[in-house]
């Protein structure tokens, strides 16, 4: 029997489980979960929220262990310092993370969503939660959605909605301690809020995001704005792991009746799965988009399969494949790809992040311009030098001139200092006495070096009018 005839109406496709047929939204009610899946799962989400949010205060070597300053194109990771200069190894990470992404969902589905998301975890551990406790269960959040405005009602409204709005406050914060770092942020605090007016009102817009994502958007970001969940047909195959109704076994589906001999499968249609189910939709039908593999469903059906003394597992995670032909999930052409260039590309980023250098040097002879010719007589070019200093120390940089015989003269003065974590720029003239030059364009070869250390060697050429044969 194949799957279409197993599962032979497909009407499901047309509609969504949180739209009505008019297009105006539902509200989805999910009924509270339990089960193994869910413990485990809250406990991951408690691990992950702990890493989340102490994040920011987490320093290394005095630095902290992760800012994402797109403000100031800055990132610091584990105490290196990256700039918009180290763009290629950032191209590279991305392209690595993209490809594992996609590996990723190739062999196990939207898991990431419901597990690891921050979105999700929010939502289900945090958001969701405060309303179970406030609302109760899904059977009194509908009566209670149903019910006029009256003071049971609009008090719990409140309660529930200043809690939401105070939650996003402290998400908010975390993020922007990610961004501007926890120590400007601490400014806020002790400054007054008024006197960072630009950081306080990127503080109440984030609150104000996070407060509409959780308290109204919710699931429709899953379904309709994440990039990474509309991509998801694309990436899935008959061999990915997915949360997967078996209707092999689970079908027909009829209710179970105790005077009569049971000639239907193992589901007794009591839409457990479905109540259960934050995006609404009856995983029945089949993989959907919707579906965030958070695994609620396989709780709520496995503690029917308990109860109806079945063996556990009508719902799962499987692949279709595994389903229908008993396959175990295994690694096929396209995946062993991936996974090769997956590999090479981190391998190169690997490298190229050993090999990255702490101070970059970029030397320019200065465009438009020949040569000078000097009161002495003598010829000068004028070059204009840049440090990105990656490190956390004051840097003093030495110029020496290795070829041709000259002289370097630094024009803002007699040191070239560049501060932590800073690009610094100079200008200075290499003069050269006229009678030495014998070409156009002479090779130059620059040593650059801090505290007696070699940093790089530079390169450019020297202009000057030709006075002997060349
Ligand atoms: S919870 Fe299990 S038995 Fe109940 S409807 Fe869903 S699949 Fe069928
Ligand atoms: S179908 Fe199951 S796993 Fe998918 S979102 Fe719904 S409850 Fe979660």
């Amino acid at each position: 029997m194949n799957e279409a005839s197993k599962i032979a109406d497909e009407h499901f496709r047309d509609e969504l489980g949180n739209v009505d047929k008019k297009g105006k939204r539902l509200w989805i009610f999910p009924k509270k979960p339990k089960g193994q899946f869910y413990n485990y799962r809250t406990w991951f989400s408690w691990f992950l929220m702990v890493l989340m949010f102490s994040g920011p205060f987490l320093k290394f070597e005095g630095k902290p262990l992760l800012l994402l300053n797109v403000l100031e194109r800055k990132f610091i990771v584990f105490g290196m310092v990256f700039w918009p200069q180290d763009l290629n190894l950032f191209a590279i990470l991305m392209l690595s993370f993209v490809l594992f992404i996609v590996l990723f969902t190739v062999l196990f589905g939207r898991v990431w969503c419901g597990w690891a998301c921050p979105q999700t975890i929010f939502m289900e551990m945090l958001f969701r939660k405060i309303e179970y406790f406030i609302d109760g269960d899904y059977i009194q959040q509908k009566k209670l959605a149903n019910q006029d405005w009256n003071t049971e009602k609009i008090t719990k409204r409140a309660i529930k909605h200043i809690l939401f709005w105070i939650l996003s406050f402290v998400i908010a914060n975390t993020f922007l301690g990610y961004i501007i770092g926890i120590d400007q942020l601490k400014l806020l605090v002790t400054d007054g809020l008024f006197a960072h007016v630009g950081k306080l009102t990127s503080l109440l817009i984030f609150t104000t995001v996070f407060y509409f994502v959780f308290a109204h958007l919710r699931e429709l970001v899953c379904i309709f704005i994440c990039p990474y969940g509309r991509l998801q047909g694309l990436m899935l195959d008959k061999n990915s792991m997915v949360v997967a109704y078996d209707f092999v076994r689970g079908e027909p589906r009829g209710k179970m009746k105790k005077e009569e001999v049971n000639t239907h499968g193992d589901c007794i249609d009591c839409k457990l799965c479905v109540n259960v189910c934050p995006t609404g939709i009856d995983i029945r039908n089949g993989t959907q988009l919707e579906c965030i593999n958070c695994t609620a469903c396989i709780d709520a059906c496995d503690e029917v399969m308990l109860k109806i003394e079945k063996p556990k597992g009508l719902i799962r995670f499987a692949s279709l494949n595994n389903i229908t032909e008993g396959k175990k999930l295994g690694l096929n052409l396209r995946n062993g790809a991936y996974t090769v260039v997956l590999m090479g590309l981190l391998s190169v980023f690997f490298y190229m992040l050993i090999t990255r250098k702490q101070i970059e040097t970029t030397l320019l002879r200065t465009p438009g311009m020949l040569f000078q010719k000097q009161a002495d007589g003598k010829i000068s070019n004028l070059y204009s030098i840049e440090f990105v200093n990656k490190t956390f120390d004051e840097l003093p940089i030495e110029l020496k001139l290795i070829e041709p015989k000259g002289e370097i003269k630094l024009i803002d003065g007699e040191k070239v200092i560049v501060h932590k974590e800073s690009i610094g720029k100079t200008s200075f003239f290499l003069v050269r006495d006229a009678k030495e030059i014998t070409k156009i364009a002479t090779p130059v070869v620059i040593e650059v070096s801090s505290n007696g250390k070699l940093i790089e060697t530079m390169k450019s050429s020297f202009n000057g009018p030709v006075t002997q044969g060349e």
